[in-house]
């Protein structure tokens, strides 16, 4: 594990040490919020991300860790280039966060979850790599038993 590695491992837990705190007012059709400063609109995240954090490099954008476009909560805030706030979008995360363990209480960790993708929608979804298993256990032994 490289000094890089060690630090984002630690960005990715920080953030889930404290609640998002949703800023209510002046919600824009995209989701995230806005307020006026110094004659201009800016956004609260960026503000708040300023204002506690420091000026955001040049050339890079917040990336919202916790994909909660309404959280001005700096924790969950971190600047990264355009590119890697894209891939990070398609990570099983950004899928459905709000759920972290399957119906049958396995976890959906990177070790025992599969992405798969409908095949009407074409959207992709989670699917539990232990109930997969599961499922093809009882496959298996209920062929046997015809
Ligand atoms: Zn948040
Ligand atoms: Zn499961």
């Amino acid at each position: 594990m490289t000094m890089c590695d060690t630090r984002k491992a630690f960005s990715d837990q920080a953030w889930t040490l404290t609640p998002c705190i949703v800023w209510p007012w002046a919600k824009k059709p995209n989701g995230y919020r806005q307020v006026y400063r110094a004659g201009t609109t800016m956004l609260v995240h960026r503000v708040m991300y300023e204002l506690t954090k420091g000026p955001i490099p040049e050339g890079l954008q917040l990336d919202h860790l916790c994909r909660n476009r309404a959280c001005i909560n700096p924790e969950h805030l971190e600047a990264v280039t355009h590119r890697e706030n894209q891939l990070r979008g398609n990570t099983f995360l950004a899928l459905n966060p709000a759920k972290t363990h399957c119906p049958q209480g396995h976890p959906y960790d990177e070790a025992n979850t599969k992405i798969k993708r409908r095949s009407t929608t074409g959207k992709p979804y989670r699917q539990c790599r232990a109930c997969l298993r599961e499922h093809e256990r009882l496959r298996v032994r209920k062929t046997r038993s015809d």
